[in-house]
């Protein structure tokens, strides 16, 4: 049995040094070998056909940019064409929702409706409840769907096509809200990312490309797990969910360069590389850490998310005092009072914090910056170059944005 709560093994040491030595272990396979392989489901660890670098990347404490410069500078630019796109299709998720924040605003609210407010949730709808227990718990007696409920709890992460897999079968075969099975993912995986995660399982539903549904078939799970798994009872038809096409798509946000000044450096989980964050002519008197990372739904983050979060923060606070050469302050969550009261003791009325990105983050700051800028202390937010150029041209589908990748490569100054 499954105890929702349980701690991941420690699979992910949540650190810059860790990320970096994963890098170096994935890249031999990261050329034409994860075109080639990528779909295959072989579990984490040496026989791994991708790079499970997701919680790193997430948290950027590996950035996109520094990830596709490895690769091409190990393989070139065609043989990791596929794995670069992969990292575009987190870019590319991440502009798509940040045009459109309603999605995200909506998300937020189907999950608070449909689900009890308790530490441990269930859903609101008791007759959901049996099989939302038998779905997290890994006790629904198919194939695979149970071991991947454990692996998600047990790991922190899975691999995309047993996300794909997974979520069809919630949707489909179990029949219960996708949003929940969207908040179970959040609460669970390291990698757990407001646009990667709600986008996609809105994607399986047929919502995101509407009318598009993804179908798990048995066959295609005994290929892609290399038999062993082969599920029974499937549900053989998809139909689309129904729901209201997407708001259309608003400005990007703007790159705004930052007048000199002294100023606090603000922390957030969303971008963990401080270093290369460009602050201009800042000078950074004090970095302010959050101990702990944003909520990622109405229920409790599991615990090895937490940890990992609170781990990937103190890692960053320490790096980033060590570069910028000044105290780190340790605050309990973001929150308006605790910056103000930092700002004076340092005598700012200035902090700024890389810019971010659509999600409970995001919600918690835009919070503190009202509350904060009542106060007379502002937050400036820093939007980094590779976000900028590319989510203008999140407006449509992922295809035309593909067409878009060599030159957002080239102008990141990649393989030049
Ligand atoms: C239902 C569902 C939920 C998902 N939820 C998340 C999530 O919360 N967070 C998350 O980062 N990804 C999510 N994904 C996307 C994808 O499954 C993971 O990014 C990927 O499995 C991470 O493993 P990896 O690092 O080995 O990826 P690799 O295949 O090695 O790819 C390298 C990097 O590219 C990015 N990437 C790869 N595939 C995708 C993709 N399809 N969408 C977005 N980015 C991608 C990731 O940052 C990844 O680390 C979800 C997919 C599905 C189908």
């Amino acid at each position: 049995m499954t105890d929702e709560s349980a701690a991941p093994a420690g699979l992910f040491a949540p650190t810059r040094a860790a990320a970096l030595e994963r890098v170096a272990a994935a890249l031999p396979r990261l050329g034409s070998a994860y075109g080639r392989d990528r779909n295959h489901d072989r579990g984490l660890g040496e026989a791994s056909t991708v790079s499970a670098l997701s919680p790193y990347v997430r948290h950027r404490l590996l950035t996109e940019h520094e990830l596709v410069s490895a690769v091409i500078e190990r393989h070139g630019h065609r043989a990791p064409e596929k794995f670069v796109q992969e990292v575009f299709w987190r870019t590319y998720w991440k502009g798509w929702l940040e045009l459109r924040p309603q999605v995200w605003r909506d998300y937020v609210a189907d999950v608070t409706r449909l689900m009890s407010s308790d530490e441990h949730p269930l859903p609101v709808d008791e007759t959901l409840r049996d099989t939302y227990r038998d779905a997290i718990g890994g006790r629904t007696g198919i194939d695979g769907f149970d071991d991947w409920a454990r692996a998600l709890v047990t790991d922190g992460w899975l691999h995309n096509h047993a996300r794909m897999w997974f979520a069809s079968i919630w949707i489909f075969t179990l029949r219960l809200p996708w949003q929940l099975g969207a908040d179970f993912f959040l609460r669970h995986l390291l990698d757990g990312d407001p646009a990667s995660n709600t986008l996609s399982w809105r994607w399986v539903a047929g919502v995101q490309t509407r009318g598009k549904t993804y179908q798990a078939t048995a066959e295609n799970i005994a290929r892609f797990t290399d038999g062993r798994y082969r599920p029974r009872g499937l549900a053989t038809t998809a139909e689309p969910l129904d729901a209201p096409p997407p708001p259309p798509a608003s400005a990007a946000p703007e790159p705004r360069p930052l007048a000199p000044g002294r100023a606090l450096l603000l922390l957030g989980e969303d971008d963990l590389h401080p270093e290369s964050l460009a602050l201009g002519g800042i000078d950074v008197v004090a970095v302010v850490r959050p101990e702990r990372g944003a909520p990622r739904g109405p229920g409790r983050a599991a615990e090895g998310v937490q940890a990992f979060q609170r781990g990937a923060l103190a890692d960053a606070g320490r790096r980033a005092g060590e570069h910028f050469g000044c105290a780190e302050s340790v605050i309990e969550e973001v929150r308006a009072s605790e910056l103000v009261a930092l700002a004076r003791t340092h005598d700012v009325s200035r902090i700024v914090t890389a810019h971010a990105p659509t999600g409970y983050a995001a919600d918690a700051l835009a919070r503190a910056s009202a509350e904060a800028a009542a106060d007379g202390v502002v937050i400036e937010t820093v939007l980094r170059g590779w976000d900028a150029r590319a989510w203008p041209h999140a407006t449509r589908g992922f295809f035309p944005f593909k067409e878009r990748i060599p030159a957002l490569v080239r102008d990141a100054g990649i393989g030049a």
